[in-house]
């Protein structure tokens, strides 16, 4: 029984995330998915997964991580964020039981990436640290038969499962949805401090590759001063090289009056990034060739020429740029 405390009146508490959950016999937790079984509890959704196909891994976003290459990507139900603007709320928040669902074990798994010779698999489309287990299971196994392992993560998570989660995955895009507590706090039930700490321990105690995610909400979390404050963060906590995408938001769930965000405040908020010293900037969603390329951040030449998802040059070789031999940060064949 890890990451759970037994406690008087068949109470038990749940130890993965900093929501700390405290269930009674027969209740489930915060995201939906985790229950008190009156022995332990237990995740519901093992085996279980919603959304199995295969992406360009350029769509989780990660543009440095083995380019071009397909990733297995699938999810399960639930979250253990509260975001008002969730674009996948049709599952994390789905309650209903005949929701249907895939039952694909963790060796299924493995032989469906390796018949369709995918690099890797994702846990995405809901955060997997609420399925834990079932992430790591499969994650472990992806591992021993050599296939890389990705996840898409709110990073809102308590330090010692962290731990154990990381250990297994080979990338990760951790969001990083606004740089306020009170933005977190308002938007998403939930807090910016414990998601910061997930982000520095993954980049700089972990073998992960790690790129960040923020999209951004007109009025919200799209001010220059937020997008400043929130690279200096990055500079200094993380160093230059960790890759930032800034996707664009469309209306949905409990924010359908909010506007799409345009591609101007993307533009703005990536040249915000780069002036404060980052190497590594792109837009997301909204995309052209300029902004979704990768440059060498010595050279500055094109490295990697995409528009979006689609890649049109590949100027490495061995990972290092070839028209001045800089590596260029992140994992290549
Ligand atoms: S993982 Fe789920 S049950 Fe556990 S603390 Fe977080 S929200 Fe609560």
């Amino acid at each position: 029984m890890k990451y759970q405390t037994l406690l008087s009146d068949n109470k038990i508490q749940c130890n993965i995330c900093p929501r700390n959950c405290i269930l009674k016999k027969g209740q489930e937790g915060f995201c939906h998915v985790r229950k008190n079984n009156g022995n332990e509890i237990v995740l519901t959704t093992y085996g279980y997964n919603t959304g199995l196909a295969i992406d360009p891994i350029e769509k989780k976003p990660l543009y440095q991580f083995y380019p071009n290459t397909p990733v297995l990507s699938f999810g399960t139900l639930g979250c253990n964020m509260g975001c008002q603007f969730c674009q996948n709320w049709k599952t994390t928040k789905n309650k209903n039981p005949d929701f249907k669902l895939n039952k694909t074990s963790p060796q299924e798994i493995v032989q469906i990436a390796k018949h369709y010779n995918c690099k890797s698999v994702a846990f995405t489309y809901n955060d997997p640290i609420i399925f834990f287990e079932y992430a790591v299971d499969c994650a472990k196994l992806c591992q021993e038969n050599d296939i890389k392992t990705v996840a898409v993560t709110s990073g809102f998570i308590n330090p010692e499962p962290a731990k154990e989660f990381f250990q297994y995955m080979d990338a990760a895009n951790i969001d990083l949805k606004g740089f306020s507590e009170d933005f977190y706090k308002k938007n998403c039930h939930a807090h910016l401090k414990p998601i910061l700490d997930t982000i520095k321990y993954v980049k700089n105690e972990t073998n992960c590759w790690v790129e960040l995610t923020t999209m951004l909400i007109k009025g919200e979390n799209d001010s220059p001063d937020m997008i400043q404050e929130q690279c200096e963060w990055i500079l200094e906590n993380l160093g230059p090289d960790v890759p930032l995408h800034f996707s664009a938001f469309f209306p949905n769930y409990k924010f359908t009056n909010y506007p799409a965000t345009d591609f101007e405040t993307l533009i703005t908020a990536r040249n915000i990034a780069i002036r404060s010293g980052l190497n590594y900037v792109y837009t997301g969603n909204l995309a052209n060739v300029q902004t979704s390329s990768t440059y060498c951040k010595n050279c500055h030449k094109p490295i990697i020429v995409r528009n979006g998802y689609n890649l049109f040059e590949y100027n490495l070789k061995n990972g290092n740029c070839i028209f001045c031999n800089t590596k260029c940060d992140g994992r290549f064949s």
